[in-house]
């Protein structure tokens, strides 16, 4: 097993958004890759903007996407703190005690001092080079002690630490090896450096990710369009899709496709293909990786994926095979963009009767209609095998004979079979819903003719 342990370390003050989450996959693709560990912890030492609402909003949005962690909260009704994994608490606000033991020792050593009731960290002057995975070698010039005090407070007068400190002993305790986060860290790294040094022990390796700017090159903040990870949530687009889209923002697998599977882009990763440069946030390729991802994944996966939304919009799924309801998806996925639509589209499929708007059920059935519908329903009755290609075929002779366009015969019989002018292709449907469930649907049609 690898040594590999990375984390990431959000600080829960909203939503996870799209920088969040792709430092988040970042992380944890290395940490699959290397067959290392995936830590989550969480940075909550500012009481006035954490909040446990937004600690419950990140843990939903990772494991969502799939980002499943090694250590780290893992909290119960009883306990919200709760955690698994042995270096914890993995809530910076319950390891006081441990930042006070390092202020402490810092002190002793006159790496650090107080002043009005601060401590502060004796900082060097001289310059500090980053050795960045990514950016590659980093100096950072320090300002003259004349100049600008470089010292930097580590416990405030109130007592509480500063970022800083806790996000280096953190790393510290709990054996980060590497760091991997956003490019705007940085201008920290420095410090954390000349932190990690006063406290005797190397430093973890450090990959800082370039960062996400909105489509027109500004830089994104959370709240841009497209930067929450909560409306992707809420319409249900593909797990896997969005995955494959924030793993190309600033990564690139050097292949010329850019549709994989999460296992893929596992086996795939590594931090020396991220790039330097800023990635753009282009909502219609994420929404083409979703839709390539709908189109291509498994016919379980797809049901499994679109249950949640069926049964929340009324698809009556009791009773139903699972192999029906699967037949019944494969005919919907190309034509729709994440799994909100689903059931406008599929709806047809989960009713015991087909409902209609009583405007075009005047309208389409009338008694000019009635021998073609007979007919229908004879070539229906009688075609033998039930399979759409022949169906096609028959449906397309019958109208020869019958001297009438497609067209006369196409859209009465979606609306006998569906309700609906749109939706799934018509003999697919007829397949799946099956011969008898055809005949006794056009059988309700006849009679709203004869009404
Ligand atoms: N809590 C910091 C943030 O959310 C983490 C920085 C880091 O990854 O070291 O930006």
């Amino acid at each position: 097993m690898s040594s590999i342990r990375v984390r990431f370390a959000p600080s829960p003050t909203g939503f996870l958004h799209i920088g969040g989450a792709r430092t988040a996959l970042f992380n944890w693709l290395y940490a699959r890759h290397t067959g290392g560990k995936f830590v989550l912890r969480i940075e909550d030492t500012d009481d006035a903007r954490n909040s446990q609402e937004a600690v419950e909003l990140i843990l939903r949005g990772l494991s969502w996407l799939g980002l499943d962690w090694d250590e780290g909260p893992a909290p119960t009704p009883e306990d919200p703190y709760a955690s698994k994994g042995d270096r914890g608490p993995y809530f910076q606000s319950r390891r006081t005690a441990i930042y006070q033991k390092y202020v402490e020792k810092l002190l002793s050593q006159d790496l650090a001092y107080e002043k009005e009731g601060a401590v502060r960290f004796r900082m060097t002057t001289d310059p500090v080079t980053v050795k960045d995975l990514v950016v590659g070698d980093v100096v950072r010039e320090m300002p003259d002690r004349e100049k600008a005090d470089p010292d930097f407070v580590i416990l405030r007068s109130d007592g509480k630490p500063v970022f800083h400190l806790v996000n280096v002993i953190d790393d510290l305790e709990m054996g980060i090896t590497h760091v991997i986060r956003g490019e705007d860290h940085l201008s920290n790294t420095p410090k954390h450096l000349k932190l990690f040094e006063a406290f005797g022990v190397e430093p973890p390796k450090f990959a800082h990710i370039p960062l996400i700017l909105n489509a027109n090159g500004s830089k994104m903040s959370k709240r841009d369009d497209g930067a929450s990870m909560l409306p992707y949530i809420d319409n249900a687009y593909s797990p896997e899709g969005v995955v494959n889209y924030l793993s190309l923002l600033g990564w690139s697998p050097k292949q010329d496709r850019e549709i994989f599977t999460p296992q893929e882009i596992v086996e795939l990763f590594d931090l020396p293909a991220i790039a330097r440069s800023a990635a753009r946030f282009d909502i219609d390729k994420l929404n083409w990786a979703n839709t390539e991802h709908i189109k291509s994944m498994s016919s379980a996966r797809l049901a499994e994926l679109a249950r949640p939304e069926l049964e929340k919009q009324g698809a009556q799924l009791e009773g139903r095979s699972s192999e029906y309801i699967e037949s019944a998806l494969d005919t919907c996925r190309e034509k729709i963009k994440n799994f909100s639509e689903i059931y406008s589209f599929a709806q047809a499929y989960f009713v015991d009767s087909v409902q209609i708007d009583p405007e075009l059920k005047t309208q389409t059935f009338n008694a000019d209609l009635k021998p073609i519908l007979n007919a229908l329903r004879q070539a229906i009755a009688e075609q033998d095998p039930f399979e759409s290609g022949e169906l096609a075929a028959r449906v397309k002779s019958l109208t020869k004979e019958l001297g009438v366009k497609m067209g006369k015969v196409m859209l009465p019989t979606r609306l006998a079979l569906t309700g609906s002018k749109t939706g799934p292709d018509l003999y697919p449907l007829m397949v799946v819903l099956g011969r008898e469930e055809c005949l006794k649907r056009l059988d309700a049609a006849l009679n709203w003719i004869d009404g």
